[in-house]
C-alpha cells in the first residue's frame, strides 16, 4: 500500500491535471473505440502497449481472458463479462470487441495441468475458485486444445465468429515458436470470439456488421504482439513489415 500511495502522490503532481482536462473532453464528446477483455495479470498493461488513453477504451480483466459461453446461466446477465459487454456495445455503442490473451499465463497453465482428472476433481474444484472458474468456462478451450493434440498442430481448427456462417480457421503456432502451455492460451484467446458471438443481445449487431470481434496476443517475455489474422489463419506478429498488410486487412473487413 505504501507503493500505492506514494505512487498517487505522484500522480496529484504530474498527471491529474492533464488528467482531467482528458475527463473534461470525454465527458463533452465519448467516442470509445474498443471493448478489450484481457488477463488480470500484472504484466499485462493493456493501454500502454497499445497507447490509447482516457475515453479510448473500455477494459475488462480475468483470470485467462475468459468470457463465459451464454450456455452456463439460466440468465445470461448475472455475470460480470456479459453485463460489460452490454455496457460498451449496447450501451455505448462500440463497434470492435478485442480479446488479449498471453504467454506464461498462470490460468492457462493451471487449466493446462486441469488435463489431469485428479488434479480436476470435484473436491479440488470446490476448495478453488480458480480451478473453478477454468473447469466451468474454459473447458471448451481445452477441449480444441485436445482435438489438435490428437491431430497434430500442422492441422487447422474451426472457430465459430459473428454469426453461424462465418466460420475462421486457424492454425495455432504453425512454427511451434511457443510452449505446449501457450499454444493453449492462443486456442484459449480465439474460444473466446465464438462464445462473445454467442450471446443474444448482440445478435443483430453481428449479423448486419456492426460489431467486430478481434484476437490479440502478447508474448510477454519478447514484447511482440500478435494479430490473429483471418485472411492468414494465424496470429501474425504486428512489426513494420506486416503493418500495412494488417491495417488493408482491418480496413477492408471491418471498417
Ligand atoms: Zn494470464
Amino acid at each position: 500500500m505504501d507503493r500505492i500511495i506514494k505512487g498517487i502522490m505522484r500522480y496529484r503532481r504530474l498527471h491529474r491535471d492533464g488528467m482531467v482536462k482528458q475527463f473534461e473532453n470525454v465527458r463533452d464528446h465519448p467516442e470509445p473505440k474498443a471493448v478489450f477483455f484481457t488477463c488480470m495479470d500484472s504484466r499485462m498493461i493493456p493501454t500502454r502497449f497499445t497507447e490509447t488513453n482516457v475515453g479510448d477504451m473500455f477494459v475488462v480483466r480475468n483470470a485467462g481472458n475468459i468470457i463465459p459461453h451464454p450456455q452456463h446461466f439460466v440468465d445470461e446477465l448475472t455475470m460480470c463479462e456479459p453485463a460489460a459487454l452490454e455496457l460498451g456495445c449496447v450501451v455505448n455503442d462500440i463497434r470492435h470487441i478485442i480479446v488479449c490473451g498471453h504467454s506464461d499465463c498462470k490460468a492457462m497453465n493451471l487449466l493446462y495441468a486441469l488435463r489431469d482428472e485428479e488434479f480436476a476433481s470435484k473436491v479440488n474444484r470446490r476448495i478453488s475458485p480458480l480451478r473453478a472458474w477454468l473447469c466451468a468456462h474454459a473447458s471448451s478451450s481445452l477441449a480444441k486444445f485436445q482435438q489438435l493434440e490428437i491431430t497434430g498442430f500442422d492441422q487447422p481448427i474451426l472457430f465459430q465468429a459473428e454469426t453461424p456462417l462465418r466460420k475462421f480457421v486457424a492454425y495455432i503456432d504453425p512454427e511451434n515458436k511457443f510452449a505446449i502451455e501457450d499454444k493453449l492460451s492462443q486456442v484459449n484467446t480465439l474460444q473466446q470470439l465464438q462464445n462473445i458471438a454467442s450471446y443474444g443481445f448482440l445478435k443483430k449487431r453481428l449479423e448486419r456488421h456492426n460489431l467486430h470481434i478481434h484476437a490479440l496476443w502478447f508474448d510477454i517475455y519478447t514484447g511482440d504482439i500478435y494479430y490473429f489474422s483471418r485472411a492468414n489463419k494465424r496470429f501474425v506478429e504486428i512489426n513494420e513489415s506486416t503493418e500495412t498488410h494488417l491495417l488493408t486487412e482491418v480496413r477492408k473487413y471491418y471498417s
